[in-house]
């Protein structure tokens, strides 16, 4: 329950208007939560209508995408990008190809990833886009095809200065490549409109490591900090086989830490001996999910079809880096029970709310995707300043500037967490030095 009125009756208004929108709603509760103890000390916040305004998208694109498939019937699919805070930079953040894509995701990712790109410290305002397109079993052609079709329409709301997206699900150098060329063919311009781009294309070395390394690097800042630790004889969970999943578990691995399970579609792997990562990198290079096939090779293995089940192997850490709500209550209590003492988000609000406030009211370290998976958008910031300034740089300096600005944000994030609230909740630590700057920035701009 919130103390403060005005965030009571903003946050009613909001969820009256929003009630057909769960994920976004969910993003604003536990946001607003973290206001709580902001608000009052900050009474401009109420004066000059902050909350009213923080939570709407400042413009939605809503579009149609047509495309032809391969055996040449024509295909409809709907798509929007949101650019929803600009106060700070201009607008960035994913694009998502995902059947579950619809404007309640869109804008949960976008006003997550306001705060999360102001955390980075770099000039990035938050948006977040998509389509409900399936990537899944389509043919190259029909990738290109799509994507072409797809940027015949965003190419006008996009710009190195103006809207510069990236990759997220379903979106990879692959199809950031047929997007960007489109969008270069059409407006004439090489800049810096996407980020996540392949090398040959002016991507940045060390932004396909970037997310997952940036996991680590917190979580390794947390480990610090809280325990005077590092990963050395950790045992770690790691859900989803995604980029971020697999650069978090090649990189903890690095640190010292045994990854004792890890999940994809088929289902979840547990090696007690620590997870074969050179057979999974071998196996991916011919089939799309690969858990199901670890045990040919490693028979002592336990394969367990049921992706849940992973929140219920004993370890010292897990890293849900799946997607949306994939930790429910029942996986926290599981993992609380099996002796698990911190939870590092890969993915964009994998925990629920409920599951999110059971780790925090047991002294779980937890640590938000907003926070922990920054790292890829702040490879994203350093690849937009390459471009600009038209200069590569190298693999070691890219990652020494991630593990630089990871660290920047725990403590921005573990300071705010003391000084509104006294404790190390890193939830509430993260909204509100990501909130500081874009309120301050919002203030400086008058109101629009
Ligand atoms: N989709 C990623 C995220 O959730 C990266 C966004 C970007 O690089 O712009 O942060």
């Amino acid at each position: 329950m919130l103390k403060s009125q005005y965030l009571q009756k903003v946050y009613a208004s909001v969820s009256q208007r929003y009630k057909d929108q769960p994920e976004f709603m969910q993003a604003v509760e536990e946001f607003f939560d973290s206001m709580d103890s902001l608000v009052e000390k900050e009474p401009n916040i109420e004066k000059f209508a902050i909350m009213e305004r923080i939570v709407e998208p400042e413009r939605t694109i809503k579009f149609r995408v047509t495309w032809t498939d391969d055996s040449g019937k024509i295909q409809v699919n709907r798509a929007m990008r949101v650019q929803f805070n600009s106060a700070i930079g201009p607008y960035k953040g994913g694009i998502r190809f995902a059947p579950n894509v619809n404007e309640s995701i869109c804008k949960f990712l976008g006003f997550e990833q306001t705060f999360k790109n102001s955390l980075t410290g770099l000039p990035m305002g938050g948006a977040k886009g998509g389509a409900d397109f399936d990537p899944n079993g389509k043919s190259d052609n029909e990738i290109m095809t799509f994507c072409q079709s797809f940027m015949s329409e965003l190419y006008q709301h996009v710009g190195p200065n103006y809207d510069v997206p990236a990759g997220d699900f379903g979106v990879g150098a692959r199809e950031i490549g047929y997007m960007f060329g489109f969008y270069k063919k059409i407006v004439n311009q090489w800049n810096g409109v996407f980020t996540s781009k392949g090398l040959a294309s002016g991507g940045s070395l060390g932004r396909p490591e970037a997310t997952g390394y940036g996991v680590c690097y917190f979580a390794q800042e947390m480990l610090k900090a809280y325990r005077n630790d590092g990963f050395k004889g950790k045992r770690i969970i790691i859900s989803g086989a995604g980029k971020v999943g697999w650069m978090a578990a090649s990189k903890a691995t690095e640190l010292g830490a045994k990854v004792i399970a890890m999940s994809d579609f088929s289902g979840v792997i547990h090696d007690e001996n620590g997870i074969d990562l050179d057979l999974l990198l071998e196996l991916s290079k011919t089939n799309t999910v690969v858990m199901d096939k670890y045990r040919n090779t490693h028979p002592e293995a336990i394969f367990n079809p049921d992706t849940k089940s992973i929140w219920n192997i004993k370890c010292d850490i897990a890293m849900p880096c799946a997607t949306q709500n994939e930790i429910y209550l029942e996986s926290a209590k599981a993992l609380v029970e099996n002796g698990c003492w911190m939870v590092v988000e890969g993915a964009n609000m994998p925990t629920t709310l409920d599951a999110t406030r059971y780790f925090i009211d047991h002294g779980i370290l937890f640590a938000p995707g907003k926070a922990s998976n920054a790292g890829g958008v702040a490879v994203s910031g350093l690849e937009m300043t390459q471009n600009a300034m038209h200069i590569g740089w190298t693999f070691a300096e890219v990652d020494a500037k991630l593990k630089e600005i990871m660290a920047g944000i725990f403590k921005k994030a573990d300071d705010a967490a003391m000084k509104y609230t006294g404790t190390h909740n890193l939830v509430a630590g993260a909204n509100i030095a990501g909130f500081l700057k874009v309120y301050q920035a919002m203030l400086e701009q008058g109101t629009l």
